[in-house]
């Protein structure tokens, strides 16, 4: 099967349901995909990382902050965050039977519409028994939110993925896919932002240190340019270091 088509989709009509959310306390959605949230006696600005899935530097980053000293009654945004919320009720009661992961890896769609159920559909088509080859698809608005971060079964189910040719890395990777084709534009602002989120948030979660890839990083650039040339790589890297 060839593998680079997985991350050359075709588009379909058809629409995908929009996930369930809910809002910690204390926190309200804004228009961007973050979330404003009202910092609480007791609070900690690792702490409001920590519940968000996000890190401390990015909190510093949003909300011009060079330390961590806050106040009882500020408001904070959380970029992403709205996004990221879904994925948090769904994952926490997986903590303790989640799959041994050690990638995280990315990919656009190649196309610029699309959601899980859309890529799923191919996927099956294409004789993948287990659906949709990403653990996550990122949403630009078309047929999801932008910036609506979809969990797919793979990850309900902690099955391996199918979006890579290595063995190795299906096996052990999480694949994140931003619908979109970033050989032509870059992804949305809500998108990186919800990227950024989520895998923060995978990172705390799964209990093994992960590596962080690009899809090209992992396959080599003579089998796919994904995630595209204008996938911001050099800042996705920046944003979340590998130690190995
Ligand atoms: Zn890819």
């Amino acid at each position: 099967m060839d593998r680079r088509a997985f991350c050359r989709l075709l588009p379909a009509a058809t629409a995908a349901a929009v996930g369930g959310s809910f809002l910690l306390p204390h926190a309200a959605r804004a228009g961007d995909g973050s979330i404003a949230y009202t910092v609480q006696r007791g609070d900690t600005l690792s702490g409001i990382a920590h519940s968000f899935g996000t890190s401390v530097r990015s909190l510093q980053r949003a909300n011009g902050l060079r330390g961590d000293l806050i106040r009882t009654g500020q408001v904070l945004r959380v970029p992403g965050g709205a996004f990221l919320l879904p994925v948090r009720q769904a994952s926490e009661p997986m903590r303790g039977g989640l799959r041994t992961w050690r990638y995280i890896v990315a990919h656009h769609s190649a196309v610029d519409t699309g959601n899980a159920q859309i890529y799923g559909d191919y996927h099956k088509r294409r004789g993948m028994h287990n659906g949709l080859a990403y653990h996550f698809v990122i949403g630009n608005g078309s047929k999801s939110g932008d910036g609506e971060i979809e969990m797919g079964d793979r990850w309900f189910r902690q099955l391996h993925g199918g979006h890579v040719s290595s063995h190795e890395v299906n096996e052990r990777g999480i694949g994140i896919c931003l619908v979109g084709n970033f050989e032509n534009h870059p992804p949305t602002a809500r998108q990186v932002a919800a990227l950024n989120a989520l895998v923060a948030y995978l990172r705390d979660l799964v209990p093994n240190q992960t590596r962080v890839a690009v899809h090209r990083e992992i396959d080599g650039r003579n089998h796919t340019v994904c995630p595209g040339r204008y996938f911001p790589t050099r800042d996705f890297h920046a944003r979340h270091p590998n130690e190995w």
